[in-house]
């Protein structure tokens, strides 16, 4: 089928949920990807975060090919042996004990806010509650919603699960404010994504962990964008040196077949009993499969110093454009999760970089995301820069400077 015939079967088939580019990407290549007609276009948008080997690095095929020729799916009644693998090679590199696997970044964040609640009933209080921070991001489920500090995710879907309030992130005066009898826990993304790539202050970062400590109250990270090496670290809290006490994973965990994790640290898995969280397909043997062979790569190439140094560089060139157009009023971010703020239509300019052979996410209307593979080099930066240069010359015309 071609772009416009799978549109048109897509509009008639499939609910009405996501503001679509207007054609297919049927295959993909390291960092670039072609469209049902051909096309070709370098992918900055990576599947949201997930394809940070690049698209079908041959060493996630060759394992997903040998994993599904000997067992595609088994229940968690019996001990999975790709889990347990992923699930050592999670643990041995981070600072937390025990992972649960399920299937997404939601799942995920369901877990965390599931053992959050039962941690404190197993030590017997009755503290439920969970702060967490405006523009954040926390998935698309009814507690989920309610754990994502955004309005505009919550409107339609009342009632919402309660246990729920919102500070400011870097507002640590706010958030000693909120803190109150029933809270349990504090939960952040240390670097927001979909709320717009606002980072976490180190200072802030610092003060929150040590007033979780002060109040016995969990600390949970959200790193199911931010991690996995994106934020140039293999997970975005190390660069603070600062522990949470669960954090969550999915995206980039398995190279693109789906998953999630949520590991924490031994005392608090402790209240997890049999019974008390499940999943079917959580940690089936071929996303660990796929999972083990992403992680290894990540560890072997040194990609979260790759991000680094990579990030570093795009984000130079950024600036550089930031000085030609004035309707670019901020470049941050951390590594290979940078944002650019657009005073002007960002969306536009993403369809003219889509016009020009760059995949490109414009969110909330005034901010260009970048989540490039973090296998791309120099070259494909300079590709990517001069892509974005031309479209905001058109975009935004003689209103440059
Ligand atoms: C994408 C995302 C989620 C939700 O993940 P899904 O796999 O879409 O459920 C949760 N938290 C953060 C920080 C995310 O970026």
């Amino acid at each position: 089928m071609d772009n416009a015939t799978i549109k048109a079967q897509g509009e008639k088939y499939i609910m009405n949920t996501y503001r679509r580019f207007p054609f297919a990407l049927v295959r993909g290549q390291g960092a670039r990807v072609w469209d049902a007609d051909g096309r070709e276009y370098l992918d900055f948008v990576s599947g949201l975060a997930v394809n940070s080997l690049g698209h079908c690095h041959p060493k996630v095929v060759a394992a997903i090919r040998e994993q599904a020729g000997k067992l595609l799916h088994c229940s968690n009644l019996y001990w999975i042996e790709p889990q347990v693998e992923l699930a050592r090679l999670l643990v041995e590199n981070s600072g937390l004990d025990k992972v649960f696997f399920c299937n997404s970044g939601a799942e995920a964040n369901e877990a965390a806010i599931k053992l959050a609640r039962k941690y404190a009933k197993a030590r017997g209080d009755s503290r439920y509650e969970i702060i967490t921070m405006r523009k954040s991001f926390h998935g698309r489920t009814l507690a989920t919603v309610a754990a994502t500090g955004q309005e505009q995710f919550h409107r339609g879907f009342e009632p919402l699960p309660e246990g729920f309030c919102y500070v400011p992130l870097n507002d640590l005066g706010a958030l000693k404010q909120a803190i109150g009898p029933r809270t349990c826990a504090v939960m952040l993304e240390p670097v927001q994504g979909e709320g717009g790539v606002y980072v976490a202050e180190e200072d802030y970062l610092k003060a929150v962990r040590a007033l979780c400590d002060e109040l016995g109250l969990l600390l949970i990270f959200d790193e199911v964008q931010c991690g996995l090496g994106r934020t140039g670290y293999l997970f975005a809290y190390q660069y603070y040196g600062v522990e949470p006490d669960i954090m969550t994973l999915a995206k980039a965990l398995a190279g693109g077949v789906p998953i999630g994790a949520m590991l924490a640290k031994e005392k608090v898995a402790a209240a997890f009993q049999p019974g008390d969280h499940a999943s079917t397909f959580g940690g089936n043997p071929l996303a660990t499969a796929a999972g083990v062979a992403a992680f290894k790569l990540l560890l072997e190439e040194d990609l979260p110093r790759r991000a680094r140094e990579i990030g570093a560089y795009l984000r130079t060139r950024l600036q550089e454009l930031a000085g030609k157009y004035r309707q670019i009023t901020e470049v941050r971010g951390r590594g290979l999760l940078l944002g650019l703020e657009i005073d002007g239509p960002a969306d536009e300019v993403a369809v003219a970089c889509e016009r020009r052979g760059l995949l490109i996410n414009a969110i909330h209307g005034h901010v260009l995301r970048f989540l490039p593979p973090l296998i791309i080099g120099r070259e494909e930066v300079d590709r990517a820069v001069a892509i974005l240069d031309g479209a905001m010359a058109e975009v935004f015309g003689n209103n440059a400077y």
